[in-house]
Formats: structure tokens, C-alpha cells, sequence
């Protein structure tokens, strides 16, 4: 049997940021429609806490779309040159169950995730939003820009990164593509009348506090994807009016979300729904323009296959990867 394998390069040409926030959509919709089948993630953490590998197994249907995500998370490979996710998503034939591409991790992720606050932005945000603060400076942070400017025209774009030199590099870059960004010096100066913000750190206290946030603001909280993590203050999550991505994953996984709930400040009814819910118009959006707004991004293995299936499509067509044999069909027991 034939796999196709599929490298970074090829992904970030394949997958471009307007078709992947379309992509996202559909897939979050039919997750909420019920045609899936997502467990929760399985992690292993290393003894020193150095690292960890997630494995995100799903089923997405209609086209059924079947495989797993295996990612390793390294934190401290931030500036070292090697990616803080690395990793493959394995795509198998949902009829006889072969394995039929191993496409690379860090560039889905990358892409996917921006490409779903892409959605809950032009969900969520106000028409007119269009001050952007993104605090952080990696990678999450260079896509988070991309599609921010998909869904809305911006007029101004703050970023903050612990080490300044970082968020410096960040707008240096940014201004070699054509979008001027300020590297400021404090988060709070990021944030301060901004009508978008992307939390994008793997930060494990809060970077972002909740009276720094102007009113009819949009947050898109991507970092602190474990339980013990957080990004955002309780008074920040307290005044936001709550989506996620999933409701059990948020519940299970999310410091944003349980640290509040531990410390009384609101119950699990605070997340008003998922963003599929909410393209589906089963639950409210925003109510007032000066209502803050808030998505707290996990990431779910069903986003990384429709991405996955998407580029596996378009590789195929245009004759992009590299194939080689794996496993072996049986004639002889056909
Ligand atoms: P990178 O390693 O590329 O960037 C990490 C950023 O976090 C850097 O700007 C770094 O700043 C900053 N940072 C690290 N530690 C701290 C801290 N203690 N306080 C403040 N800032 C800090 O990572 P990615 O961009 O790939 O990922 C960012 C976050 O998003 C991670 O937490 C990751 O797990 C999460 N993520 C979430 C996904 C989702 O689906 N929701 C998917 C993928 C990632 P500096 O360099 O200045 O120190």
C-alpha cells in the first residue's frame, strides 16, 4: 500500500489560511451535528517535565475523515530553532482502515489553530474590530496575525513577548511582508484599547488581566492547554461571555476555565457553547458591542483531519510528496 508523506513546506502551500478557516467551520459544525467521534487526548509527560507527546486520535463524517494527531511538546524549544510542536498526523482509508499519508504536525497545528480563531473572530468579533494585541511572539503568534487580517481589516497591531527582542524580530518580520506591528514593552500596553487579542504563550500564569481589557473586545485564548495552565486572569474570564471548542474538553483540560471554577468565581454554565453551536445558531453570539467576548482554544483532533484530509486531497492531485510502501495487500487472501 501506497503513503503518502507530506512535509511542511508542502503543507503551508496546500493549506492556505482563507480556505483552512472555511475548512475549520465545517468541521466544528459537524462535530456539533454529532458526525463525530472524539475521545479526550492522551498525554505522556517526560519524568523532568521537559516535554510531552499528545496523542489525538477522531473520526470526522461526511466526507469520513479518520486518523490521529501525534504530537511532541517541547516548550522550551521556543527561539531554539526547533518547533515546540512537532510531529505527524496519520490519515488512514476509513473503508479497509490502511494507512494512506503521515502529513507534518507542526505546520497543521500552526494553521489550523489560527485558522479557528479565524472563526470564533469572525463569529464573535465586532464588525469593526480591527486593533489587534497579540501577546506573544511565536508561532502561533506569526499565524494568529494571518488570520487575523482574513476575517478583519486591521488598523493597528501590538504585539508583546516576554523578551523583547522576540516581539522586535516578530515585527521585523511582519514589516517584510507588508503589515506594519509595534513591539511594545509590557503586555498591558498591548492590550490597552484593543479590540482583538490573541493570547498565543506558554505562559502558566496569567499574562493577560482582566481590567486591562477594553469593553466589546474579542479574545481568542489559544496558550495554557492543560488544566494546571492559564493565560488570562478570573476577573478576564469572569467579564467574558464564554465559547470553546468543546465543552468536555474545556471542562477536563482547560487552567483557563477549571482555576476559576476551583476558586468559586463561576460554574461550569459560564461557557454559553461550543463555536459549532454557534455556527449552527443553536446558542446566542455577542449580545452588545460592548460586550467582551472570549474563546478559549484547545485544539481538537478533528480540526487537525479535516486540515489533514485537505492537503492529503490536494497532494494527490498535484502530485505533491513523497510516496512510499507501507504494509502490504494480501492477494493471496482477497
Ligand atoms: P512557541 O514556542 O513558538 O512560542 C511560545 C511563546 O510563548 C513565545 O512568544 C514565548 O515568549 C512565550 N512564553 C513562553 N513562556 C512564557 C511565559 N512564562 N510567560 C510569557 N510568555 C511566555 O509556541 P507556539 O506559538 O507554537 O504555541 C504557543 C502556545 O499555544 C503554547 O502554549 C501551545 O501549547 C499553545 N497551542 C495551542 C493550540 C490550540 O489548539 N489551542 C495549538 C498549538 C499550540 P518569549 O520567547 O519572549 O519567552
Amino acid at each position: 500500500m501506497d503513503v503518502r508523506v507530506i512535509s511542511k513546506a508542502d503543507v503551508e502551500r496546500l493549506l492556505p489560511m482563507g480556505e483552512c478557516v472555511d475548512l475549520m467551520a465545517e468541521a466544528l459544525a459537524t462535530l456539533a451535528r454529532g458526525d463525530a467521534v472524539l475521545p479526550l487526548r492522551q498525554m505522556v509527560w517526560q519524568p523532568d517535565q521537559r516535554g510531552m507527546i499528545g496523542v489525538m486520535p477522531g473520526y470526522l463524517g461526511s466526507p469520513p475523515r479518520f486518523g490521529l494527531k501525534i504530537v511532541s511538546i517541547f516548550p522550551g524549544n521556543a527561539g531554539t530553532g526547533y518547533d515546540s510542536h512537532q510531529g505527524a498526523v496519520l490519515m488512514f482509508d476509513p473503508q479497509v482502515g490502511s494507512p494512506v499519508a503521515v502529513i507534518d504536525a507542526s505546520a497543521i497545528t500552526a494553521i489550523r489553530t489560527a485558522a479557528v480563531s479565524g472563526v470564533a473572530t469572525r463569529t464573535l468579533a465586532r464588525p469593526d474590530a480591527g486593533d489587534l494585541a497579540i501577546l506573544g511572539a511565536g508561532v502561533q503568534a506569526a499565524t494568529h496575525l494571518e488570520a487575523m487580517a482574513t476575517v478583519r481589516t486591521l488598523r493597528r497591531v501590538r504585539v508583546w513577548s516576554r523578551d523583547r527582542s522576540r516581539a522586535q524580530r516578530f515585527a521585523a518580520r511582519a514589516a517584510e511582508h507588508g503589515t506594519k506591528v509595534e513591539a511594545v514593552a509590557d503586555a498591558r500596553a498591548a492590550v490597552e484599547g484593543a479590540d482583538l487579542i490573541c493570547t498565543t504563550t506558554s505562559a502558566k500564569e496569567p499574562i493577560l488581566e482582566g481590567a486591562w481589557i477594553a469593553p466589546g473586545a474579542h479574545i481568542n485564548a489559544v496558550g495554557a492547554c492543560f488544566a494546571q495552565a492559564r493565560e488570562l486572569d478570573t476577573t478576564a474570564v469572569v467579564r467574558s461571555r464564554l465559547y470553546v471548542d468543546r465543552r468536555e474538553s474545556a471542562l477536563a483540560e482547560s487552567g483557563d476555565v477549571l482555576i476559576p471554577i476551583s476558586e468559586g468565581a463561576f460554574e461550569a454554565d459560564h461557557i454559553v457553547g461550543e463555536l459549532g453551536d454557534l455556527l449552527l445558531r443553536r446558542v446566542p453570539g455577542r449580545t452588545a458591542a460592548r460586550e467582551i467576548t472570549l474563546f478559549k482554544s484547545l485544539g481538537i483532533a478533528i480540526e487537525d483531519l479535516a486540515a489533514a484530509h485537505h492537503v492529503m486531497q490536494r497532494a494527490a492531485t498535484q502530485g505533491v510528496g513523497t510516496v512510499a510502501p507501507l504494509g502490504e495487500f494480501l492477494p493471496e487472501h482477497a
